[in-house]
């Protein structure tokens, strides 16, 4: 049932496709057959500003909590600075005088192709699946390849670390692939990269995330730099498959009730060769997806209020007891805080007697030398304020 019901408009204006709203609002945003970036329409910058075709959402990294995230609509009333009549007014023109079955059949198409929207988006994902799986199977263990030059390269060396964990992986020709245009991918580099398994909640592979490796470049990765945008690389890590909810998992040991988190793959390492706890440690993959998605509004930036109807966002096994997030130095501490906090508090409404921690990077040091410092999260602290 709408929650319009003698308006046939919102869901109308819903259904139609993102990229053909921003044409339309004129936003100079790049190329892209599924994602596009580029500038926000109302605070600028460089790509903080993104499309995606597929989930039929555009998203401000920087307005985000402003306004600057959701559907079509929400598009228009951004980028316009208007109310939600205003924006159906804008987009679909003066509420249509309807008979009940005129009505209903318009509702019904809308809602026809919003299904076919969420059907195509399910094929997608498990297409990416698919090919996280196919990734995985080329690849080997990872001793006695150049994974363990990476790691050592990174400061994780043999002796620190006798056993690579069977998450990491080698590919020897991994391609690496960009986007081009409405034709698809184009392969732009072929060479060797670390491969991890990123496992869903029910334990199955959903994603591949990847280092391409560099052992001529100082901190071993490679450096693809970008044409199109002079002075700029290519990311040298990469996830393919669905990762939400996910996680790489380095170690679990029998019997274990502590989980630590870090969200990357050499600050968790580097934090588990610290381990005196006996502790499980996985990576998270980004602080996106450790948090999960939070309230927005005025003064919730860094509240980090998790929006428990995320059903897919992490959330750590039953037997975990104690989770501890490691927080990485970042540009925004605050704002990384307040992802952390929103993931912490989600895991102890999942769980209840959880206990969470927030640690900074513990860089070598003895994760158990931290935690006598620690900051116990305090589930009931709510508020914060405005950015
Ligand atoms: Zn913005």
């Amino acid at each position: 049932m709408s929650r319009f019901p003698d308006d046939p408009r919102p869901a109308e204006a819903n259904a139609r496709p993102i990229i053909e709203v921003a044409d339309l609002l004129q936003i100079e945003v790049g190329r892209g057959s599924v994602e596009r970036q580029g500038p926000c329409p109302r605070c600028g910058g460089k790509d903080r500003f993104g499309l995606n075709a597929r989930k039929n959402v555009f998203l401000c990294r920087h307005c985000e909590h402003d306004g600057g995230k959701g559907g079509p609509v929400d598009l228009v009333m951004f980028v316009r600075g208007c109310t939600f009549p205003e924006a159906l007014d804008w987009l679909c023109g003066p509420k249509p005088e309807l008979s009940p079955a005129e009505l209903a059949e318009r509702q019904r198409k809308a809602d026809e192709r919003k299904a076919a929207q969420a059907a195509a988006a399910a094929r997608f994902r498990a297409e990416a699946i698919g090919d996280a799986r196919r990734i995985w199977a080329d690849s080997v263990p990872a001793e006695g390849t150049a994974v363990i030059d990476y790691l050592a390269r990174r400061g994780i060396t043999r002796e620190m670390l006798p056993r690579t964990p069977a998450a990491l992986r080698f590919q020897l020709a991994a391609r690496y692939m960009i986007p081009d245009g409405a034709a698809g991918w184009r392969e732009i580099h072929r060479g060797p990269a670390m491969v991890a398994g990123v496992l869903g909640r029910d334990g199955t592979l959903t994603a591949v995330h990847r280092t391409w490796i560099d052992l001529d470049r100082p901190k071993g990765k490679i450096v693809l730099p970008r044409p199109d945008k002079p002075g700029e690389d290519w990311p040298a890590k990469k996830v393919l498959g669905a990762k939400k909810g996910g996680a790489i998992r380095f170690v679990t040991p029998r019997g274990a009730d502590t989980l630590v988190v870090g969200e990357g793959i050499e600050t968790t390492l580097s934090a588990m060769i610290a381990d005196r706890m006996g502790a499980a440690y996985w990576c998270g993959v980004d602080l996106g997806n450790m948090a999960g998605q939070r309230m927005h509004g005025k003064g919730l930036k860094y509240a980090g209020i998790p929006d428990m109807d995320d059903a897919e966002a992490f959330v750590p096994p039953e037997w975990v007891r104690r989770l501890i997030y490691v927080m990485d130095g970042d540009s925004d501490p605050r704002l990384t805080r307040a992802q952390l906090l929103a993931g912490i508090r989600r895991a102890m409404v999942a769980r209840p007697g959880l206990r969470g921690w927030i640690v900074p990077c513990p860089e070598g040091a003895d994760l158990n030398d931290v935690l006598l410092g620690k900051v116990e999260i305090d589930a009931t602290e709510g508020g914060g304020d405005d950015a």
